[in-house]
């Protein structure tokens, strides 16, 4: 057991999340005390500890800049980032390891590279920064500069102000995966109310047509669950509904994610290629016939080969697949053996991302965390060798919170090819109207507002009640708290 105690309430985020990623096996109590001396104590299950006191930093937010000049959520920002880098400090001496994203803990690490790109800074000042201040490795550092650049390239393209993107969500799948993080349902027990859930969200759908009149969206996303668990009939009315509410003709993007190869079939495909959808998703997850049976994946390796070679067949030139690596059981050679059937494929795009310990836990592999470490840093080695070789830059990342290690989630595609909607939900620079059950609006503000705690905000978070019967129920009122926001 890690034991950590922090002066205020405001360290213990970062401190916890820097101690877990060295440790991510062992189990920590953590406490606010706002009477002790330190600023942060930690007691590791050797016996050896650390404490900070405040004048051990002093130094540091000195060099942050004239304690006068800087304002108050800077100086709590640089005092935060002070006690994150000692401890970093003190946790890398005693494992004699470090972490490739340094005391980044954050869920979108390329942000600050974002910030500084837009600001004007050049790769060696970017790069420099992520080094020198977050610890962050030469690797990553380069790494999220070439992705800010791409993201920057690719945004810069939308009006990000005045314009909105628009997300439908299907939470139904043909069977729920042992590792699902989304709320999704198996089809199969709600045959019954798929219809009621269509017709409520084809209505709000339509109400926020109305509400959005006059502008176009810059990207659809109609994701999930799976999409494609839809009848065919059912997809038609849903793909009209969006393309009779909202002028379509600018749209930069219409994604759908037909996921999972065991919900696709010609009839559907050929109902999409009726619409102005863009790109689609295939995704295989692994090629890996044991691990599909093992975590609820009911269908074979060959339906992915089918479903992507039906969909080439129809004529979709842009086709993204999603693989994971550390699911239960796999190994890198398992990983590898996977890249080899997705290249022969060649998507237009691949997403790679980390296995949750946590959700690996859920598996009975936690006991194995230390050797899932060294696999999955070679499963992720191994799927960016071969986004190479298929000639996909990384075009956006993330990482899901508890992912040890820090493992990230990555995006590779050819330029003209990528999930432009993916960065936005990323880097949160523009509206996204969302519909649906656990849908969630985002509305960027025209100017920042304060809110009750006194914290200012440009960004409004609506979120749609994620359980289906109440979304059906509650579909007027999920309506009304969006209007409540919109370009007021
Ligand atoms: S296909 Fe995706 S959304 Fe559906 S159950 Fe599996 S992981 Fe969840």
């Amino acid at each position: 057991m890690i034991k950590i105690a922090c002066k205020k309430n405001k360290f213990i985020y970062n401190v916890y999340h820097i101690t877990k990623a060295f440790f991510p096996n062992e189990e920590i109590e953590q406490k606010v005390d706002e009477k002790q001396e330190s600023l942060a104590a930690l007691r590791l299950p050797g016996g050896s500890c650390f404490s900070l006191a405040s004048e051990d930093i002093r130094g540091e937010l000195e060099s942050a800049g004239d304690a006068e000049a800087l304002t108050q959520e800077q100086l709590i920002q640089a005092e935060k980032r002070a006690v994150t880098r000692r401890v970093y400090c003190f946790l890398a001496e005693e494992t004699g390891r470090t972490l490739a994203w340094g005391t980044l803990t954050g869920v979108r690490p390329t942000k600050l590279a974002m910030q500084m790109l837009e600001a004007g800074k050049n790769c060696e000042e970017i790069t420099g920064f992520l080094r020198d201040e977050y610890f962050v490795t030469e690797e990553k550092a380069k790494l999220s500069y070439e992705i800010a650049c791409r993201e920057k390239e690719l945004i810069g393209r939308l009006n990000c102000q005045g314009g909105f993107s628009l997300y439908v969500g299907i939470p139904f799948c043909p069977s729920v995966c042992s590792y699902c993080s989304f709320s999704s349902s198996p089809i199969g027990e709600w045959k019954d109310r798929v219809e009621a859930y269509l017709e409520a969200l084809i209505k709000e759908i339509r109400a926020l047509g109305k509400m959005a009149a006059g502008r176009c969206p810059d990207t659809v996303y109609i994701g999930g669950g799976t999409p494609t668990t839809l009848e065919p009939d059912q997809l038609a009315r849903l793909l009209s509904t969006v393309d009779e509410n909202f002028d379509l003709s600018r749209a930069a993007e219409f994604t759908v994610e037909a996921g999972r190869p065991d919900s696709i079939t010609e009839e559907k495909l050929s109902v999409l290629r009726r619409f102005p959808v863009t790109r689609i998703s295939i995704n295989p997850q692994t090629m890996q016939q044991k691990t599909l049976d093992r975590v609820g994946r009911k269908h074979r390796a060959e339906d992915v080969v089918e479903a992507y070679a039906l969909a080439r067949c129809l004529g979709f030139d842009n086709i993204n697949m999603d693989l994971i690596a550390g699911l239960p059981g796999e190994t890198a050679a398992d990983m590898e053996d996977t890249l080899s059937k997705i290249e022969a494929m060649h998507p237009d795009s691949l997403t790679v991302h980390a296995l949750a310990i946590k959700r690996a836990a859920k598996f009975g592999q936690e006991g194995r965390t230390m050797d899932m470490h060294s696999e999955i840093t070679r499963m992720v080695e191994l799927a960016s060798e071969s986004a190479q070789r298929m000639e996909l830059k990384p075009y956006y990342l993330y990482r899901q919170k508890n992912i040890a290690g820090n493992f990230e989630n990555v995006g590779y595609a050819e330029l003209e090819k990528a999930g432009i909607y993916n960065i936005l939900i990323m880097e949160e620079k523009q509206t996204i109207l969302a519909a649906g059950a656990g849908a969630s609006t985002k509305i960027l503000l025209d100017s920042p507002i304060r809110t009750e705690s006194g914290k200012k905000i440009d960004l409004v978070h609506v979120e749609n009640v994620k359980n289906i019967t109440e979304y059906i129920q509650r579909i007027d009122e999920m309506i009304e708290r969006k209007e409540e926001w919109l370009w007021r």
